[in-house]
């Protein structure tokens, strides 16, 4: 049974109430978790608030202690989180073992090391004033994570919060709690001090509402949707608290007529349909020269059709199911839409019955691949954030800049070519956080990470990572 982890004890939601989850592989309730109030989230953060001034006096070398035994402690129980992830979200357990587990005990081990190597700014002018830098802890940080990358979000958030010496109250996604619940028992395992770390199980509207209004919390961590990042940014502002948003993607994939082909086709296949699709980075448009749209299109058609949809214990599935009914009919109408809107479906078209029929109740679908929509159509501007891609023809790199730049989102875009000046100027000029060249998904976690635009506001990772969450003051002294 899942419970709220506050101030080190494990207790359901105060009024007794529970969310039932689902399994994504069947439709059946897979267990319940506590639909948790702003009661609770008060009680929450009452324990993190009362952790604060011991745990943010720690040294610097305690806290990254802690941060490594954590680290540690979910390394040794890899297998128990990754099947956790797996069950929860319906992702291959191949890829839980190898990106989702692996990048949260990074997460830790980063952060712990960034930790003890940080140096502050000083400055001299003229020998008569010395100008140094201190950096403090804000208070009680709200850290609000999504379904699509459970642990490895949210981790992404509690590493650095606690270097800093912040204590912090989680809301995980209400569909994808269980790694979060294991996390709470790590917690305790390496006897982190009650209260720096809670975690609260409930919607949105209830729990994760009551946590951004709550006026002892002065630092909101968020990752998810762009209407939802709206709607926290308003909660916020009356109360000017220090707001971090990773929001929602339109991601293009540019091939230019010079690309390695096998490699832009298979990356770019990774790229649209890792993690079904569900990733806030994955490719959503596939932007290719003329010059080679059609061998682009016949090689990444063949490949698109023959990866393996099915079971995700099994070892060589690709993709599993969508992580819920609403989010599979969310996927469901998008590509309605384009077929009514004349969209040409060139891979993906067959197989969904087989799926069905096999997985009765599962929320399964092969993935499918787009083509002949005018620009302008929905599926080329708003995030479906599902196996769905589109592809379109552009005839000079410029124009592909062009197209790419027109959503109104700007996280990622992936540049195939093997002219690196080429690279270089195109890169400068799309407007997103990050853009890959030849590769995607690779992440340096001292690198910035972010978006422009609807994708979100401030970066994190690193040193950025710090600067969110923590108060930098200048003190300036006559010599
Ligand atoms: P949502 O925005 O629906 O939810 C994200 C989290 O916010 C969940 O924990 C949710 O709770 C909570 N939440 C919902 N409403 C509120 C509210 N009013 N106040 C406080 N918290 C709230 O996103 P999804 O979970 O559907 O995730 C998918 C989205 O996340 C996509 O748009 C994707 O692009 C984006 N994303 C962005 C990333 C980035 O780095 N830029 C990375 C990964 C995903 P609950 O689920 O319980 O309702």
């Amino acid at each position: 049974m899942i419970q709220n982890f506050i101030n080190g004890e494990w207790k359901p939601a105060a009024a007794g109430d529970t969310i039932d989850k689902i399994n994504p592989m069947n439709g059946e309730v897979q267990y319940q978790i506590p639909d948790s109030k702003a009661v609770d989230v008060v009680l929450a953060v009452q324990a993190a608030t009362k952790a604060f001034p011991a745990w943010s006096a720690l040294s610097a070398q305690d806290r990254a202690k802690y941060l490594n035994r954590i680290a540690d402690r979910i390394e040794q129980r890899l297998e128990e989180f990754a099947l956790a992830e797996t069950e929860d979200v319906g992702k291959p357990l191949e890829l839980s073992k190898t990106l989702d587990i692996p990048r949260a005990i990074s997460n830790f081990r980063f952060f712990a090391s960034r930790l003890l190597h940080h140096e502050e700014a000083s400055s001299e002018v003229d020998g008569k004033f010395l100008n140094y830098t201190i950096r403090q802890p804000v208070g009680v940080a709200a850290l609000i994570s999504p379904w699509n990358l459970p642990l490895y979000l949210l981790t992404w958030k509690i590493a650095p919060a606690l270097a800093m010496g912040n204590t912090v109250v989680c809301k995980p996604s209400e569909l994808t709690p269980k790694t979060a619940f294991l996390l709470s028992e790590v917690m305790n395992e390496v006897e982190l001090p009650k209260g720096v770390c809670n975690i609260v199980f409930g919607t949105g509207p209830d729990a994760g509402q009551a946590l951004v209004e709550h006026p002892g919390v002065p630092l909101i961590s968020f990752t998810g949707g762009t209407a939802t990042g709206e709607k926290i940014s308003k909660s916020a502002a009356p109360f000017f608290k220090k707001l971090s948003l990773e929001l929602g993607g339109k991601n293009s994939a540019i091939i230019l007529k010079d690309a390695d082909l096998k490699r832009a086709v298979l990356g770019t296949v990774r790229s649209s349909f890792l993690n079904q699709g569900e990733i806030c980075l994955c490719t959503s448009r596939i932007l290719v020269q003329e010059d080679i749209y059609q061998q682009f299109i016949s090689e990444f058609t063949r490949e698109v059709d023959e990866l393996i949809v099915g079971d995700p214990m099994q070892v060589g599935t690709f993709m599993g199911p969508l992580v819920s009914k609403p989010h599979f009919e969310k996927v469901q109408k998008a590509l309605n839409q384009a077929l009514e809107e004349k969209g040409k479906l060139v891979a993906g078209a067959k197989g969904d019955n087989e799926l069905k029929e096999k997985f009765k109740g599962g929320f399964f679908m092969r993935p499918k691949v787009i083509a002949d929509l005018t620009n302008c159509s929905d599926l080329h501007q708003t995030e479906i954030f599902g196996p769905v891609v589109t592809v379109q023809t552009f005839k000079y790199p410029a124009d592909a800049v062009k197209l790419a730049n027109t959503t109104p989102y700007g996280l990622c875009a992936t540049l195939w070519t093997q002219d690196l000046s080429k690279a270089h100027k195109l890169s400068q000029n799309l407007q997103v956080g990050t853009v890959w060249v030849n590769t995607w998904l690779q992440r340096d976690l001292r690198m910035p990470f972010g978006g422009q635009k609807a994708s979100g506001l401030g970066r994190e990772g690193g040193e950025h990572s710090f600067d969110f969450f923590s108060e930098q003051k200048t003190v300036c002294l006559q010599i």
